[in-house]
């Protein structure tokens, strides 16, 4: 039966439209924590009715009753993308369930072999919600004023079943968030504008890349009455420099919305602060370093994330979102509970490599790369990618916009800010040839790294 048509669910929605949006205002920490109790339990109940979850329980000799509150939850193996690989998709959800219950959400190959992992309708709304109360803080209204979502809808994505599968084919959903508009990250930004201009909305929230493009279109013109109230930035760390950017040219306030497929939105940055506040009633997250142990308030740790919601696959001490994020234990003065990050460095598993050891993220990259934006003001880079050929040796390939190819900053000139900016990161002696190609591989990396980390000694993040 199509859960839109059941009266217990509707009503469950309902709850989640009139109370959870608000949740992390209304809630002592102590009330929180004990929500995340509860909900941990629920979740722990629900795992092993999972054939995956009650094998690696069994195996470990661990009884639902041994798990009570969040503080019993190192008491469970660490889930990893091998255990989920290893299983059959009937053997990921409840076994009183069929795969027809659920909707499938893949991620992306970008950090190795994409995975599937099966949702309800429940969790997609409730994810929607999520995402929706972070403009909340900054006064806008998901009810009243227009919002448009630039996600990725690709066929395979996780967007794409969250939202096209799940959302959209309901009806009474197209009447619930009549104020948004989806548009696909997948089009071209002239497209996107367009579209923009058409619909005019309060809020645009979208990935890091599109909403650079669409500044840069925004100098040249394009979109004279997109005037969004507020930006929110997910997908990509954004520096400093393309956020100031983004901001003048829109003339707004641009702000994180931190979030992974297999669990939704985990964190957004504070209206009054840089931190980002977990979504505490919604999942739990831990932080350790390369031997599993918690790492300080301000250093950056390997994620754990604990789902506290959903009828799905479970999500309970995953390990493969592969971020490194600090979190911050220190105080924090805000309206908002739950608990903090300090800092996002992004993905650990995309990496290059420098002579002293240190390690260079793909995070410390893209300052580099949105120089192109908001320096020479072109997006007439359509795709690149980073060969790290050794410790002397980078080579950047990159797909040139032919419709963009003579208007702008000549491609020598792109070529020159690549060289300086990685000659910054990696020092002067390193070699950076930069050329042009027809298209990249779409199924690797775009970072990718020739260099035996074995062969160093590793000495931290740059
Ligand atoms: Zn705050």
């Amino acid at each position: 039966m199509n859960p839109f048509f059941n009266p217990a669910f509707l009503f469950r929605i309902g709850k989640g439209y009139m109370f959870d949006i608000s949740r992390l205002h209304r809630l002592s920490d102590n009330k929180l924590r004990s929500l995340q109790n509860k909900q941990l339990r629920k979740m722990i109940k629900r795992a092993f009715t999972v054939p995956m979850y009650r094998e690696i329980y069994k195996k470990e000799g661990i009884e639902k009753q041994d798990i009570q509150t969040i503080s019993d939850l190192e008491k469970l193996p660490i889930i990893t993308k091998e255990d989920f690989a290893q299983h059959k998709p009937n053997e990921l959800i409840p076994s009183n369930k069929t795969i027809n219950d659920f909707v499938k959400v893949s991620t992306s190959g970008t950090t190795g072999k994409s995975l599937s992992i099966y949702v309800d309708m429940y969790e997609i709304v409730m994810g929607l919600f999520g995402y929706l109360r972070t403009i909340n803080d900054y006064n806008i209204s998901w009810r009243k004023d227009k919002i448009s979502i630039i996600g990725d809808f690709a066929p395979h994505t996780a967007e794409t079943g969250y939202v096209k599968r799940g959302l959209l084919p309901n009806t009474m959903f197209g009447n619930v968030f009549k104020t948004i508009q989806w548009l696909d990250t997948n089009s071209k930004p002239e497209e996107v504008m367009a579209d923009l201009e058409k619909f005019r909305p309060q809020f645009i929230g979208g990935y890091t890349g599109m909403l650079g493009h669409l500044a840069v279109l925004k100098t040249q013109g394009y979109g004279k009455h997109v005037q969004p109230k507020l930006i929110a930035s997910t997908g990509a760390l954004l520096d400093p420099n393309l956020k100031k950017f983004i901001e003048e040219t829109f003339e707004t306030k641009v702000f994180e919305v931190y979030g992974a497929t297999e669990t939704g939105p985990i964190a957004y940055q504070c209206a009054n602060a840089g931190v980002y506040h977990i979504m505490s009633d919604l999942l739990h997250l831990e932080f350790i370093d390369e031997i599993g142990k918690p790492v300080p308030s301000k250093n950056g740790g390997h994620l754990l994330v604990t789902k506290l919601f959903g009828g799905g696959t479970p999500i309970l001490r995953y390990n493969a979102i592969n971020d490194i994020v600090a979190p911050l234990y220190e105080p924090h003065q805000c309206n908002v509970s739950g608990d903090l990050i300090f800092k996002i460095y992004g993905r650990d598993k995309i990496r290059l490599f420098r002579k002293d050891g240190k390690i260079v993220l793909a995070s410390s990259l893209s300052s580099i790369f949105s120089r192109l934006l908001y320096e020479l003001k072109t997006s007439k880079i359509r795709e690149m990618k980073v060969i790290q050929k050794n410790l002397d040796e980078i080579e950047i390939q990159v797909v040139i916009d032919e419709d963009l190819r003579d208007i702008g900053p000549s491609i020598n000139e792109i070529f020159q800010v690549f060289e300086k900016g990685f000659k910054e990161k990696f020092g002067n002696t390193v070699s950076v040839s930069c050329h042009e190609v027809k298209k990249v591989n779409r199924d690797e990396p775009r970072i990718i790294s020739n260099v035996d980390p074995s062969t160093l000694k590793i000495t931290g993040y740059v």
